[in-house]
């Protein structure tokens, strides 16, 4: 497979260099990212980072001398332009060009953009890039009322972290509850409660009309017809996956760049990871599914490292996911789809509990919130092979085929 170029140089792309020398690789291995500096981790930049808890330097994946130590070649602030696939080489932007024996695909998402008038004022932020985190936490030590649009997980980390600081954050939240894609109902409402209790309002079925502001934000105007005062305006409203290098390249993409299930492209030579690749989940049926998540992103490296050292397999790792708001530790393990039955296990009342979920009588995930032992838990029941239940045997329309990998 000589030589390995990488393309993105994020948590999965630094992961395939890591993991190909821990595995042996010994030919030339090089990163290209569009970024300047040393891969770094984005997870803090909407928690401890954005709270000033910790500095630009502990955010590194892994320090400079890891790079000459392993003998692999970053080249930070440069593109990856265009895919040769006949040629096996890549165009860059600085105008050279490098050939590869294989191409890992790990150029993950850019955030969705604002549309509405205004969305272009002074005070409208995204948050995806240690650039976006640090032009965000410079201005959030000199404002007093910021508007959140859309209550996922990074517009309610960031909420946690503005109202611990003090500033007054409305969440303005199509959906009628937050983190609907990805958690259940009794979550929801937990976590609805929590940020209310902490100062944050959360605004259900609204959604932004416009910013408005000379220059500068001044206010959020909601198509409920509900203008609020604002010196700030975080987007959290989704990704794009980058898929356009693999599709000029002739490479299939959908929601995602489209993998096999040993994570190939259509292309023998190009492999696509992390938060820009769709594989089909053995956790879901063999569905296509694009995870946007630290577990997802270096576990596929692995397993493409793997295959590239001679050990090929399947990816099939248990998807997992944190997300820290304010005092609470949300962690999901598995993969639940939206009406997949939930059953609580401890009080809520206490701030510390779990939601099972269920599907056809079988476990799909654990939703914990401060619960650390039943997330590990749950992380190795889900990984153990699943059983057929007398019920599953006796039901005719049971998936036989599903479970039997
Ligand atoms: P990235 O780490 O995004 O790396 C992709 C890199 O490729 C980027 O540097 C990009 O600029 C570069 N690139 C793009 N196109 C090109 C090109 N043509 N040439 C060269 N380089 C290119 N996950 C969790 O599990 N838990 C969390 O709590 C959590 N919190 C998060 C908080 C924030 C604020 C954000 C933004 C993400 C968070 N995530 C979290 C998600 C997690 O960070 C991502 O899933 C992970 O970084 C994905 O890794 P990746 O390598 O696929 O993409």
């Amino acid at each position: 497979h000589d030589p390995v170029v990488v393309a993105g140089a994020g948590q999965a792309g630094l992961q395939v260099a890591i993991s190909l020398r821990e595995d042996g690789y010994e030919g030339p291995i090089t990163l290209v990212g569009d970024e300047t500096g040393l891969p770094y981790q984005r997870p803090p930049l909407s928690k401890a980072y954005m709270l000033g808890d910790m500095q630009a330097e502990s955010l590194e994946l892994r320090a400079a001398p890891f790079f000459a130590d392993h003998r692999v070649e970053l080249l930070s602030g440069v593109r990856v332009t265009a895919i040769d696939r006949l040629a096996r080489r890549v165009a860059l932007s600085d105008g050279g060009s490098l050939e590869y024996g294989h191409l890992v695909l790990a150029v993950g998402v850019r955030n969705r953009v604002l549309a509405c008038p205004g969305a272009d004022l002074d005070g409208v932020f995204t948050l995806r890039t240690l650039g976006d985190a640090h032009a965000l936490r410079e201005r959030i030590g000199t404002i007093r009322r910021a508007v959140v649009i859309g209550a996922g997980f990074i517009g309610l980390e960031f909420a946690a972290v503005a109202a611990k600081l003090g500033i007054a954050v409305t969440v303005l939240e199509t959906a009628p509850r937050v983190m609907m894609r990805a958690i259940s109902a009794p979550m929801s409402a937990f976590f609805a409660d929590k940020h209310a209790e902490s100062g944050v309002t959360i605004r259900f079925g609204d959604s932004l009309a416009r910013i408005v502001g000379d220059g500068r934000v001044e206010a959020v105007e909601t198509n409920s017809g509900v203008r609020i005062e604002a010196d700030l305006v975080l987007a959290g409203i989704g990704v794009i996956p980058n898929t356009e290098l693999a599709a000029a390249a002739g490479l299939p993409v959908e929601n995602g760049v489209l993998t096999d299930a040993l994570l190939r492209t259509a292309d023998e030579h190009v492999s696509a990871i992390g938060d820009c690749a769709a594989y089909p989940n053995p956790f879901l049926e063999g569905r296509y599914v694009r995870l946007e998540s630290v577990q997802n992103a270096v576990d596929q490296a692995k397993c493409v490292a793997a295959r590239l050292t001679g050990k090929p397999h399947p990816y099939a790792a248990v998807p997992w996911f944190w997300s820290d708001q304010g005092p609470l530790k949300l962690q999901i393990a598995g993969l639940a789809l939206p009406d997949d039955e939930s059953v609580l296990r401890g009080d809520p009342a206490s701030g510390a509990f779990s939601v099972f979920r269920f599907r056809d009588g079988r476990l799909t995930a654990v939703e914990s919130v401060n619960k650390p032992g039943d997330h590990m838990s749950a992380r190795r029941i889900l990984a153990a092979p699943p059983t057929v239940t007398p019920a599953d045997a006796a039901d005719e329309s049971f998936n036989l085929r599903a479970i039997a990998k």
